[in-house]
């Protein structure tokens, strides 16, 4: 849940799941779509599904019981080595090391590591020299202590190395290189994009489409539409019964703008621009799902249920607050 995801924000979401889903049991009987709905607004939701797959393996074949075991835990779906380390040092004690963005800052710093800290060969190397260090029988002190020494201590732009415990053996700050270690990857540039939606109604009823598992926001709900690459506003509205058509089949008429929203998504700032539009009356066709493996005519209280993208989410907003008739029926 923390992901990408600021600490405050992330309890809220931890305090309304928990509440929901007490236990593991609760996570493995519940509907997908309702997972996600728990989970929507965090992004990453390929994890959410994990997550669900990963409590029915542990209800089904482990009794209800989260293993603790370093290689029984990387078999579960979405668990990865760092969460596997995790949660086999803390809650079983076992000898391996947890690598984190703290402690890839203290080994950086402390042995002066001159390359990107993320590389392949960079993280062999600082996973090997922290298994070396590491106390046998003590790894839950251990890798909790770098952590927080990382976070408390080894901070990323006010370190304290006046009262730090290691200085005397902490290369960079001999060499005067702190402030430049670790060393970053170049940051990804922003990539501007443009989509055009349609809120398609039909007898007080919208149109909506369930993403691919396999796509970004696997899973969720959204209008149908498409990326266009035009400049200027004004022709989007001629996009988007073209967008619906490649993305649906469906001959729609694009009647009314709706909304643009913002959205930002990891390196990709999106615009939506939304329009309402209605069928074609002659051409009441059984859509042909391009980006989308599920559809549903559905009432607007209903699609408000579904988990969304936050600009889909945000489109709904806007629905309730200037379109409150159709929510009414
Ligand atoms: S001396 Fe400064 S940079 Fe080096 S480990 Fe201590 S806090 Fe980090």
């Amino acid at each position: 849940m923390l992901q990408q995801t600021q600490m405050e924000r992330g309890i809220v979401y931890f305090n309304r799941w928990l509440e929901r889903f007490p236990v593991v049991v609760d996570v493995a009987l519940a509907a997908e779509d309702e997972i996600l709905r728990y989970w929507e607004g965090l992004g990453y939701y390929a994890r959410a599904r994990n997550l669900h797959k990963a409590a029915k393996v542990i209800v089904e074949d482990y009794n209800c019981k989260v293993p603790s075991e370093y290689a029984t835990l990387l078999e579960l779906p979405g668990i990865g080595p760092y969460t596997a380390a995790a949660i086999a040092s803390i809650a079983g004690n076992e000898d391996v090391v947890v690598v984190d963005a703290n402690v890839n800052r203290v080994f950086a710093r402390v042995f002066n590591i001159d390359q990107p800290v993320k590389t392949t060969e960079v993280q062999k190397k600082i996973r090997a020299v922290a298994t070396a260090l590491l106390p046998p029988g003590k790894a839950r002190i251990f890798n909790q202590a770098l952590m927080d020494f990382g976070g408390l201590l080894c901070s990323p732009k006010a370190p304290l190395c006046h009262i730090c415990p290691v200085r005397e053996f902490c290369r960079s700050y001999a060499l005067g290189l702190v402030s430049v270690r670790p060393v970053l990857q170049k940051a990804q540039e922003n990539i501007q994009i443009k989509r055009v939606a349609g809120i398609i109604l039909q007898n007080g009823r919208i149109f909506m489409q369930q993403r691919k598992r396999s796509a970004v926001w696997g899973g969720l709900w959204e209008f149908p539409g498409g990326e266009i690459v035009v400049e200027d506003d004004e022709n989007s509205q001629l996009d988007v019964a073209l967008e619906i058509k490649k993305d649906t089949g469906l001959a729609v008429i694009a009647e009314q703008f709706a909304v643009e929203v913002k959205h930002q998504y990891t390196h990709h700032k999106i615009v939506l621009h939304c329009y309402f539009c209605r069928l074609q009356e002659h051409k009441a066709d059984t859509p042909q799902l391009r980006s989308a493996e599920k559809y549903s005519w559905l009432s607007p209280g209903e699609a408000d249920r579904l988990a969304c993208p936050s600009g889909v989410r945000k489109v709904m907003e806007y629905l309730k607050q200037h379109r409150p008739e159709l929510f009414s029926g």
